[in-house]
């Protein structure tokens, strides 16, 4: 039977999904279930890793049913997933010593904040994994794994296996039972070298875990091993993997160095390909890979900003200004500007490039004609400036090729007021693919492209993914105008952080 189909697992923070493509990238259908987030104490977040298996067994099969497809037709799977995340099993048995430690939780926060104490030590982490420290990584999280559950001893001995959710997938998914991970999500452990593309034994030493307890590091795209035939019937290849953001980069197409993506979710997260070379950090932006393929390393900043589509969530739940976010759009609209209002949802601090944890939510240039649709409008913009900031860091670090353009995915991209005024700010064209599943299309053509469908990456961008594309119509004079408030606005929002050092 001939191969027709693609199969992406998505398993992300609140479900875990899995979406059939056709081989030219086209959309096919999607199951997906949702399981619990635990919550043992304030700012710690579990998963169970029954729950986790449960729903991703479940979501393969539902979609093969949903479609009326002979899994015979699968050509292979690729698996992409919520980074850092990190899970304990033993070696013989895989059975899971602990919940998965989400990557939200900050059970390690104390321990990070005594590890930055070292100035030398946050520079050997910047220069080495490109990350700044943070509890988000998995290291810290490994590190405390260990010492709750008094195992050094087991670990050392290589009783032991450490691995983020990729990596319990593919323990407990395939026939092979095998202890890997892919370079993306080794990326983001904090204990991986991005450079020489390897654990780095001075990380492992200064956090004491053994190379022996972590997984074996592969490329993005390449054979990994075959689906248990309890799953589906059939051994089906499983033949890519990359952690979420990386996966939306190559399916959005992000090939070029200088080429950018923004997924405008609850937050929003910019990826910047980077190129084939490894540069020093810049000091805002996180340095990542982008992936590998054939052993060599393309790279990428990060970038965040942490309340994005969350701020039409506040409108909504608690200003009670619109029903749904989408009437966000309609009421923005009904007023030719914001009447001087500017909007900088800092809730809870500033991510990058400001890194100002104690700036807080700032509304300036109110009046007694200020009404709903102004504030409405501010807070789209406010994305739209966000992301803009992100977009200059990652500028001014990176040149840019002729031609360049943002792609753009995520839930508020719906909102067209939003990527009108988001193109005129950035002063690019912006580009929103009509597929709504970037992720889950990227490490679908990751597979494709570890299965042989594929012979380069350059194949995977296809002609016919339809874009709705808007281009930049403000003028220069206007843009000057709106990025000046913009930045009057910060100054006030952290102004707040001068008065609490006061
Ligand atoms: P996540 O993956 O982070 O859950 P999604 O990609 O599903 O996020 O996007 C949901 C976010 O997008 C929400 O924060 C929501 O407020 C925002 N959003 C959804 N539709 C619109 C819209 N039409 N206009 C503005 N924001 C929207």
């Amino acid at each position: 039977m001939t191969a027709k189909y693609l199969m992406a697992l998505d398993q992300g923070t609140t479900s875990s999904r899995a979406v059939l493509f056709d081989l030219n990238g086209g959309f096919i259908a999607s199951a997906g279930y949702e399981f619990p987030q635990i919550y043992p104490q304030p700012g710690w977040v579990e998963h169970d890793p029954e729950d986790i298996l449960r729903t991703q067994t479940d979501a393969i099969r539902a979609v093969v049913k949903k479609a009326g497809i002979d899994p015979k037709e699968i050509a292979a799977i690729g698996i992409t997933n919520q980074r850092e995340t990190t899970l304990v099993w033993e070696r013989t048995t895989g059975k899971c010593l602990y919940n998965a430690i989400v990557w939200q939780c900050r059970r390690t926060a104390e321990a990070v904040r005594k590890l930055c104490r070292d100035i030398g030590v946050v520079r050997a982490i910047r220069a080495k994994t490109g990350l700044i420290p943070d509890a988000y990584f998995s290291a810290t999280k490994i590190r405390w794994l260990i010492d709750k559950l008094d195992i050094q001893q087991r670990v050392n001995d290589g009783e032991i296996c450490f691995g983020t959710i990729d990596s319990f997938l593919c323990r407990q998914l395939l026939k092979e039972e095998p202890h890997v991970t892919d370079a993306t999500n080794a990326g983001r452990t904090m204990l991986f070298n991005i450079e020489k593309q390897d654990w780095d034994e001075d990380l492992l030493r200064l956090f004491n875990i053994p190379r022996c307890s972590l997984p074996t590091v592969i490329d993005n795209a390449a054979m990994i091993g075959h689906l248990k035939d309890d799953i589906l019937g059939v051994p089906v290849p499983v033949c890519a993997m990359a952690g979420d953001q990386h996966a939306a980069l190559f399916g959005q197409g992000c090939l070029e160095k200088g080429l950018v993506k923004n997924t405008y979710g609850t937050g929003c997260f910019m990826l910047m390909n980077a190129g084939d070379t490894f540069d020093q950090p810049s000091e805002k932006l996180l340095t990542t890979l982008a992936w590998r393929l054939g052993g060599r390393p393309t790279y990428a900043l990060e970038g965040s900003v942490f309340i994005g589509g969350a701020v039409v969530q506040w409108l909504r739940d608690e200003m009670h200004f619109i029903d749904t976010a989408a009437a966000s759009e309609e009421l923005a609209l009904s007023v030719k500007d914001t009447g001087g209002v500017t909007l900088i949802p800092a809730f809870n601090g500033l991510g990058a490039p400001y890194w100002d944890m104690e700036a807080r939510g700032t509304l300036t240039g109110i009046t007694r004609g200020t009404g709903r649709a102004h504030i409405v409008r501010a807070a789209l913009e406010s994305i739209a400036f966000q992301s803009y900031d992100l977009y200059q860091a990652m500028c001014a670090h990176v040149k840019l090729s002729e031609g360049n353009r943002l792609l753009a995915d995520g839930g508020a991209c719906a909102n067209k007021f939003l990527m009108q005024f988001q193109c005129d700010i950035l002063g690019v064209p912006m580009m929103v693919p009509k597929t709504l599943e970037i992720t889950a299309l990227g490490v679908a053509k990751l597979a494709g492209l570890g299965i042989g469908v594929y012979s380069t990456p350059e194949e995977t961008v296809f002609k016919q993914t339809e874009s709705r594309v808007f281009t930049p119509s403000m003028d220069e004079k206007e843009r000057q105008a709106h990025l000046n408030r913009w930045q009057k606005a910060m100054k006030a929002a952290r102004y707040w952080s001068e008065l609490q050092e006061a």
